[in-house]
């Protein structure tokens, strides 16, 4: 599933092509994928000029709102479970799954989505913070607000274990359950402890390592991005070398000892037993 990593190497990838540049034209080759495409969606699209692209969570935000138009409003695109985005040339032949172009001068911009739960919404006006998918999400993991002492005051009071709660969008967003194996091991914090028992000292390294460890993915993913952006859907596909995550039985890389799955909301976490308490 693409994650926060791969939504923001797909949106890096696009920048440098695609605000200033008009949509000529939407085309929906299905009726729906998560939410209905309708005809009125396409026509509401073709006209508008892409300003900037933003990203909140895993969705990526396309600033259409020109210069005090009244007509003006965002594209807001999810990838859902597998679906990517890539910049091909004008003409180019669709192949399966291709299920949504959008067309500009000279190049499209393709959706493909196998397991169609993607999403392409249209939202009027300029306050796209409040559309209902933003509106409920919590702080963003890469912004300035994030850092130890936001954390510390997020989980003061808090008995459930944190890594469920590193998970939950409506706190933070983005960070998937590889990132937050990932970030707890780097931050020795093991995944059952008890939220509100980690000290501001170890939130503060809590929150640099959720920090680090998407902004290694997000390198990783961004050199692989030449003339197309794409995001496979393949679990951790930008991760450079997982430290836990997927290896249960492995030797732990820092003390040997064996890393450990477990079951957690649902989750398996993988943990090692010794350098996480
Ligand atoms: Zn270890």
């Amino acid at each position: 599933m693409p994650e926060l990593p791969e939504v923001e190497v797909s949106r890096l990838g696009l920048l440098p092509h695609l605000p200033g540049q008009p949509i000529v034209r939407a085309i929906f080759r299905i009726p729906k994928l998560r939410h209905a495409l309708p005809p009125e969606l396409a026509a509401e699209l073709a006209g508008k000029r892409v300003r900037a692209i933003l990203r909140r969570g895993k969705y990526l935000l396309f600033d259409c709102t020109g210069d005090g138009a009244a007509d003006g409003g965002w594209l807001i695109i999810h990838l859902g479970m597998s679906g990517s985005l890539r910049l091909v040339p004008a003409g180019t032949p669709e192949q399966k799954h291709d299920h949504v172009d959008l067309v500009f001068p000279g190049t499209v911009l393709r959706f493909r989505d196998p397991r169609r739960f993607g999403a392409v919404l249209w939202h009027a006006g300029a306050d796209v913070e409040r559309h209902p998918s933003l509106a409920v999400l919590g702080i963003e993991p890469l912004s300035p607000g994030f850092d130890g002492e936001w954390l510390y005051a997020a989980t003061r009071g808090r008995a459930a274990p944190i890594k469920p709660m590193l998970m939950d969008s409506h706190l933070l967003v983005g960070v998937g359950n590889i990132y937050a194996a990932e970030a707890l091991f780097r931050a020795g914090i093991a995944p059952t402890r008890a939220a509100g028992r980690i000290g501001r000292e170890r939130c503060h390294a809590l929150a640099a390592a959720i920090r680090a460890t998407l902004e290694d993915s997000i390198a990783a993913g961004g050199t692989s991005v030449r003339d197309y952006v794409h995001s496979d859907g393949g679990a951790g596909s930008f991760q450079v070398a997982c430290a836990v995550y997927g290896r249960a039985g492995e030797p732990c890389r820092v003390c040997g000892t064996p890393i450990r799955a477990l079951r957690q909301a649902g989750r398996t976490t993988f943990h090692c037993p010794r350098c996480q308490r």
